[in-house]
C-alpha cells in the first residue's frame, strides 16, 4: 500500500536548528503492549503520536493517561475501527465524536492547546471523497504515513527495523501499532529502531509541535 499524507508537507522535516526529524506513529491502542512501546520511547527520549481507538480507550484509560503524562500527542482513529469508504455521513461523525468524548473524558484535562485533538488517521488508510471534508467539518487534519512496515503482520522484528531505517528520510511519517494484536515486535524493532537513527542525527517528535 503506498499512501501519501496530504498534509506531510505541513510538518517541518527538521528542527529549528537543523536535526532533522522523524514522526513515529501508533495506531489501535491503547493496548497490552502500550506499556512496553512508551518504555521504549521513553529510553530513547522520543516523543510520538498515538491514534486511539475510543473503544481501545475505554477498557485502558489508565494506559491513555500515561501516553499524554509522557508528551505524546493523542488523536483520533475512531471508535470500533471501520473502514470509512463508503461508510454512511452519520456512523462517520459518530465513530469520531465519541472518540473525541471519552479521550476528552479521560485526557481533556492534559490538553495543552484548547482541550481537544487536531488529527485523525482512516483506519487501513481507506477513504473515500467525503473523508477529508467531514473530518474537516469537525475540526481534524486527515494524516496517513510515508512508511509502513507492515508491522500488524509481524514480519519479524529483523524486517520491521531494516524496512525503516531504509526508507528513513527528514519528515517522514512511520506507521506502528500499539493494538490490535501482540506487538512485542514492534516494541523490540523501536528498542533497535531509535537508537540507530538518533546516532544519525535524528530526533523524534509527535506530529502537534507545541505539546
Ligand atoms: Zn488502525
Amino acid at each position: 500500500m503506498e499512501t501519501k499524507n496530504p498534509n506531510v508537507e505541513l510538518r517541518p522535516s527538521h528542527t529549528p536548528a537543523g536535526q532533522p526529524i522523524i514522526y513515529f506513529t501508533f495506531d489501535d491502542g491503547p493496548a497490552e503492549n502500550t506499556p512496553d512501546v512508551l518504555a521504549a520511547l521513553a529510553e530513547n527520549n522520543a516523543k510520538a503520536t498515538f491514534f486511539v481507538l475510543g473503544g481501545q480507550v475505554k477498557a485502558h484509560p489508565d494506559l491513555l493517561r500515561a501516553e499524554a503524562e509522557a508528551g505524546h500527542y493523542i488523536a483520533n482513529h475512531t471508535f470500533s475501527h471501520p473502514s470509512l469508504q463508503g461508510i454512511a455521513r452519520d456512523i462517520f461523525m459518530t465513530e469520531m465524536t465519541e472518540t473525541a468524548e471519552i479521550v476528552q473524558e479521560t485526557v481533556g484535562d492534559m490538553f495543552k492547546l484548547d482541550g481537544r485533538m487536531y488529527l485523525m488517521r482512516p483506519p487501513y488508510g481507506h477513504t473515500d471523497d467525503n473523508t477529508a471534508v467531514w473530518a474537516r467539518e469537525l475540526g481534524y487534519d486527515m494524516v496517513l504515513w510515508t512508511i509502513d512496515p507492515w508491522d500488524w503482520n509481524t514480519p519479524g522484528t529483523e524486517a520491521i527495523v531494516t524496512q525503516v531505517l531504509a526508507e528513513a528520510q527528514p519528515g517522514a511519517i512511520v506507521l506502528l501499532h500499539d493494538g490490535g494484536g501482540d506487538r512485542s515486535q514492534t516494541a523490540a524493532a523501536l528498542r533497535q529502531i531509535l537508537p540507530a537513527l538518533a546516532e544519525q542525527g535524528y530526533v523524534f517528535r509527535n506530529l502537534y509541535l507545541g505539546w
